[in-house]
């Protein structure tokens, strides 16, 4: 019997295992296609700041807390694996085109101030000397210094690499069920049959965690996003882009070599993965707006994945109301720049039954399903 089994291998279930298993736990992870979730279609933005809404101060401090552990968690995982995850550290330029985006882009920096946190308003050619591809028409921005960003699906390839490292075993398998003895659960039943039993079991599947039989009901449900990816873009931005587009939002996420991410829809669809003629049209449209250069790129991947999302977009950590059974889902936009705080705070509750402070508030007893004290 293992100590741990996490069901799902996305960013938060590999991170997780690698951080358990760092802390001398044996951990076996359940997927069956690791990867290609949400954790695929990410655009990697670590951006608390910009994503900041009213409303969620909570989900702001533990972004802000995940994001201090980034450059750390990077570092570790680049040694462990070998291999780069695309750290840069550049900023965020914030832009607008008429004057609603002006102003909201103004409500947004009184926001931050309020709560403390670093960003400066840039006339538009301040904007554009910081990012000279941007058009003529951008009206106004902001710069937000701490808002960086990672090539998502290199954290995972590297996540992949240190699991395998630390002893993790990735079992390429479906999970049909979570294994319930005597009011406890005791590890997952796969779709072909067999048992997996573990001391503990970690519930990682990302937008499929809200249906899994065995598992006491969560408010976990998918938010479709789709998303695209260009090629050609050597030298074209420096900075994350993130514009209002006449009241509508896309960004532009510069990485890898020459690659710029744009995204993203945000739909109610349940899981429909499919790829609409008018999401990309919007996308493109507005990324063109914005960097007309755009225009001249090479479209190489559409995809649609879907966000875990909660009724307060917050994640949902630490025990659930049936014992044995450990929640690491519901992480919505934000799954990427919640991975390090998420795999700490798990590992340190695996290892010792204790959850840190910064994850308590993100329990599901907020919602007064799915939980309790008890493990
Ligand atoms: C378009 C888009 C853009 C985004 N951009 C950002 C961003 O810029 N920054 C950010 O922080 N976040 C972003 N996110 C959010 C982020 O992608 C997610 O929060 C994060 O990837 C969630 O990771 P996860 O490991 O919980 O879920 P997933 O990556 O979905 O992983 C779940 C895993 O569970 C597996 N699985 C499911 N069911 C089963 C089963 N029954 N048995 C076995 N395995 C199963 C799947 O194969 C999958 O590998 C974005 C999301 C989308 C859709």
């Amino acid at each position: 019997m293992t100590d741990v089994v996490v069901a799902g291998g996305g960013l938060v279930g590999l991170a997780v295992a690698w951080r358990a298993a760092r802390r001398g736990l044996s951990v076996t992870v359940v997927d069956d296609a690791p990867g290609a979730g949400a954790s695929a279609a990410a655009a990697g933005m670590l951006a608390p700041v910009a994503e900041a809404g009213y409303r969620e101060e909570r989900l702001l401090r533990l972004g802000l807390a995940s994001l201090a552990g980034w450059p750390a968690f990077a570092a570790e995982l680049e040694a462990a694996s070998g291999m780069q995850v695309g750290l840069r550290t550049a900023g965020t330029l914030v832009v607008g085109f008429d004057e609603d985006d002006v102003r909201e882009l103004d409500s947004l920096l009184l926001f931050q101030h309020e709560l403390g946190l670093r960003a400066g308003r840039l006339t538009p050619r301040e904007a554009r000397r910081r990012e000279p591809a941007l058009t003529p028409r951008v009206r106004g921005g902001l710069l937000v210094e701490g808002d960086h960003s990672v090539d998502g699906r290199a954290v995972h390839a590297a996540l992949l690499a240190a699991t395998r490292g630390v002893g993790v075993e990735l079992v390429g398998e479906r999970v049909a069920e979570v294994v319930v003895e005597d009011g406890r659960a005791a590890g997952v039943r796969l779709a072909s049959g067999g048992v997996l039993p573990a001391g503990t079991t970690v519930l990682a599947l990302g937008a499929h965690s809200g249906a899994l039989p065995g598992v006491p009901p969560l408010p976990v449900r998918p938010v479709k996003g789709q998303i695209l990816r260009l090629a050609g873009a050597e030298g074209l931005l420096e900075h994350t882009v993130r514009a209002l587009v006449r009241g509508r939002h896309v960004y532009l996420v510069p990485y890898g070599d020459g690659g710029v991410i744009v995204g993203a829809t945000v739909e109610d669809r349940g899981f429909d993965a499919r790829v609409t003629a008018g999401g990309v049209h919007d996308l493109l449209h507005d990324a063109i707006e914005v960097v007309p250069e755009v225009e001249e790129l090479e479209l190489i991947e559409t995809l649609a994945r879907w966000r875990p999302g909660t009724p307060d977009n917050a994640p949902l950590l630490g025990y659930s109301s049936l014992p044995g059974l450990v929640l690491a889902t519901g992480h919505h936009r934000n799954g990427v720049l919640l991975t390090p705080v998420t795999a700490e705070a798990t590992a340190e509750l695996l290892a010792t039954g204790i959850l840190p402070e910064v994850a308590a508030p993100f329990t599901a007893d907020r919602f007064a399903v799915g939980t309790s004290e008890g493990r």
